[in-house]
């Protein structure tokens, strides 16, 4: 037997399909989603629901104010709308229509749930207090979009006590959600190792100063950082992932570039890698008589979810879905969302996963050019937000 919420989410299917639909077919880049933009205005608009200007080119913030007397919380929830540079093989009737751009991390399934909260949630006003903020951030993907809606002000005026997002999950089937209470997603920065000696013959290695062998071992030595330099209990990725250098077999070159990321589930570790690189890949560079300048980007924090706020996402879908449609998910992720970037000014916030993967098929990928959103899944998403935010918006 489905709750009245899950009844109402399934009463307009039709409607987030054939919006999911559209989505899919019309995907953008991150940065670049000028016509989603436009389309969810015109959503939001034929509903009757106050679209707010902001300072953006794309992404769109969306009002709803309860009318049922009571405390005025200000609840936030969160899609992203932006897709992939993937040639999608689909070969669905819906599918991309702009060649090379694709949805394939489910955002635009994510974008209908939230139309669809927005739809049921205008339509029940009155058993709700306080404002909601309906937040369709663009470039996810790019790691830009969640800092580029803060900037915008979507948090302040009034301010977030609360925020929300869900995320395509195809470890999970559909009909269930999935939650980690704590840290769960990773920071993501960036390191750029210039090492640079004296370039010169390769037949006499004696009279220059070679930055590609240093840049080897300094290499090996960045990855000795976990193992010797970070507590075991804690979870972190160091990875090079290019290196670039010289022009030809016989010229020891001038410099060697090479580039990676860093991972971290909390702050305090991550504030201190740059430190322990600088010092352990300054040292091994020296030792061959070579420099290094070092450009250390700090891109997004780790998503860390909070605990009641779990609780209370887990009993909204308790009472929406029933019991036992809450998965506690196995592990955290190494991964990064930016949805951090919002939780950072509102730590009262959460992000979990809705299940994707239809009951018996193959599980999916993401970012992987056969992926589809499980259509069945929108209202079991739409009812588990709205759920969340009338419960919320009550005391
Ligand atoms: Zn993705
Ligand atoms: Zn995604």
């Amino acid at each position: 037997m489905s709750s009245e919420i899950l009844t109402k989410a399934l009463s307009i299917k039709d409607y987030l399909t054939q919006v999911r639909r559209h989505l899919h077919q019309h995907p953008e880049l991150g940065m670049k989603e000028y016509e989603t933009t436009a389309f969810i205005h015109k959503e939001l608009t034929a509903m009757g629901i106050e679209v707010v200007p902001i300072k953006a080119d794309t992404g769109v913030l969306g009002i709803i104010q309860g009318e049922k007397p009571g405390p005025a919380t200000v609840t936030a929830l969160r899609a992203d709308i932006d897709a992939l540079p993937i040639l999608e093989k689909t070969g669905l009737p819906y599918a991309s229509k702009n060649e090379g751009v694709m949805h394939a991390c489910g955002h635009e399934g994510h974008t209908t749930i939230l139309l669809g909260v927005a739809k049921l949630l205008n339509s029940m006003r009155d058993k709700f207090s306080g404002t909601i903020k309906l937040i369709f951030q663009p470039g996810e993907e790019t790691l830009l979009g969640a800092k580029s809606m803060v900037a915008a002000g979507v948090l302040e005026n009034p301010p977030v006590d609360t925020i929300v997002a869900l995320h395509a999950w195809p470890q999970i089937e559909v009909g269930t959600i999935g939650v980690w209470p704590g840290p769960y997603m990773a920071s993501a920065d960036k390191f750029t190792f210039k090492v640079f000696g004296g370039g010169g013959h390769g037949a006499y290695p004696h009279r220059s100063r070679d930055p590609l062998l240093a840049a080897t071992y300094a290499v090996q030595a960045v990855n000795t950082i976990i193992s010797r330099e970070v507590d075991a209990a804690d979870k972190v990725a160091i990875s090079v992932c290019t290196i670039h250098g010289g022009t030809a077999f016989n010229i020891i070159p001038e410099e060697v570039v090479f580039t990676g990321t860093v991972r971290c589930h909390d702050n305090t570790v991550r504030n201190s890698i740059k430190e322990k690189m600088e010092r352990i890949v300054g040292g091994v560079v020296a030792a061959f008589g070579c420099g290094y300048e070092l450009d250390y980007e700090y891109g997004i924090p780790p998503v860390v979810n909070h605990p009641e706020v779990i609780k209370l996402v887990s009993q909204a879908a308790d009472q929406a879905l029933g019991e036992n449609h809450v998965i506690q998910l196995d592990r955290p992720v190494m991964g990064s969302e930016d949805f951090s970037c919002f939780l950072e000014k509102v730590p009262y916030g959460a992000f979990f996963r809705l299940g994707v993967k239809a009951k018996g098929a193959e599980e999916m990928r993401v970012h992987n050019d056969h992926f589809d959103f499980d259509d069945d899944a929108l209202p079991v998403g739409v009812a588990v937000l709205t759920q969340f935010v009338l419960n919320k918006n009550q005391s």
